[in-house]
């Protein structure tokens, strides 16, 4: 029989309802309706909010998954900087600030550092009373089951290391730890594309990596390396050096440090995918022809991803998200892929943002810490 749980991720997904919904919703008596939706007042997960005035009926209040009920940190580490924002469980931001350590300074340096500022922006923001967990996103790809780095290419001494441990024994809070692809895809979707259950978010920044949102939640695959397109092979660039140490990856041909190269080789001097976006911004002409080219080639693989998982929505997103990119891409992603595979597809530039992780990381904790069994276990009590 649907306990309290059950019903507040009825009312979470579907919400707001009213009692009357979640009686016809889950087939449960009267009394056993009322008796769910009590617990879940008195423990404050839920909300009665406004009344609607049915005409010859009588006034009925709508129950809302009360967002308040705690925050959650989101920390973004990037590879050049790590952004720590305090949200809601809506993913509202509530607070955010940056922190200049890169993830190539070690997870030892980077996580105490957010930590830091974790517990600073807690103390300094009014309201926050209590703290869901802390949902930490990576620049590579971590295991499903360990929740560890799993062989990240471009994160030297993160592999396998026990992130979850560390800032647990820091914050005292859970934690969940995600690719940053996979929580900028969750982010996309549940913001910006409520109504696509499916979505692949293409981060183009110093690196290559992809999202894969199915049937509403993430993808990940049985190592965490689900989407990891960047260091797959593109035949006739055999002489380019990827990141990884092997040759010819999609990232070495494509990525924001592959046309920084090309830009310094013309006397634009660039380094990352941060200073290629800082020349598309200032419309730089060199930077979009590089910029479009590049989203041709990864045009080309997403035109596989597009033909083997029929999704509804490609973002682009990352330091490089651009019309050039976005043009590049429809280049090649279209003639290369079926009609089928692409009549209700729309390849859209990301409207979150930098802001698409800390979103996701927030809908990755609450999925986790208000799923069914979580709400019962601690009702239970
Ligand atoms: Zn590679």
């Amino acid at each position: 029989m649907p306990g309290p749980g059950d019903v507040l991720e009825l009312i979470r997904d579907r919400g707001p309802l009213t009692r009357g919904d979640v009686l016809d919703m889950t087939g449960l008596s009267r009394m056993t309706v009322s008796t769910r939706i009590d617990a879940l007042l008195d423990a404050g997960l839920i909300v009665e909010k406004g009344i609607e005035r049915v005409t010859g009926g009588r006034p009925s209040k709508r129950l809302e998954f009360n967002t308040s009920h705690a925050a959650v940190v989101a920390a973004s580490v990037d590879t050049t900087h790590t952004t720590v924002a305090l949200t809601d469980l809506a993913g509202r931001v509530l607070a955010e600030e940056r922190v200049d350590v890169a993830v190539a300074d070690g997870p030892d340096h980077t996580l105490n550092a957010l930590a830091e500022r974790a517990k600073a922006l807690l103390t300094s923001t009014p309201g926050v009373e209590r703290v869901a967990a802390i949902g930490i996103s990576v620049p590579g790809p971590v295991d499903p089951d360990t929740g560890r780095p799993s062989q990240p290419p471009i994160m030297p001494g993160w592999d396998a290391y026990p992130i979850a441990e560390h800032l647990g024994d820091a914050l005292g809070v859970p934690v969940l730890v995600a690719n940053d692809a996979d929580a900028a895809a969750l982010g996309e979707q549940r913001v910006a594309h409520p109504g696509s259950r499916s979505l692949c978010f293409i981060k183009v920044s110093s690196g290559i990596g992809t999202g894969i949102v199915i049937g509403g939640q993430v993808y990940r695959g049985t190592d965490g390396g689900a989407g990891d397109i960047g260091h797959v092979k593109i035949a006739g660039y055999d002489d380019l050096v990827c990141q990884c140490g092997a040759h010819g990856c999609l990232a070495a041909v494509a990525s924001g440090r592959a046309v920084a190269t090309a830009l310094t080789a013309l006397g634009k001097p660039a380094a990352s995918g941060t200073d290629v976006g800082a020349y598309l911004a200032a419309g730089d002409t060199d930077a979009a022809r590089l910029t479009q080219e590049a989203g041709r080639v990864i045009g080309e693989v997403v035109a596989t991803m597009v033909s083997l998982l029929n999704p509804a929505e490609v973002v682009l997103g990352g330091r490089m998200a651009s019309a050039p990119l976005l043009t590049g891409v429809r280049e090649t992603l279209y003639p290369r892929s079926l009609p089928r595979a692409t009549r209700h597809l729309t390849v859209s530039l990301s409207t979150l943002g930098a802001q698409a992780a800390t979103v996701g990381l927030a809908a990755l904790v609450v999925d986790r810490e208000y799923s069914a069994a979580a709400v019962d276990a601690v009702l239970s009590r």
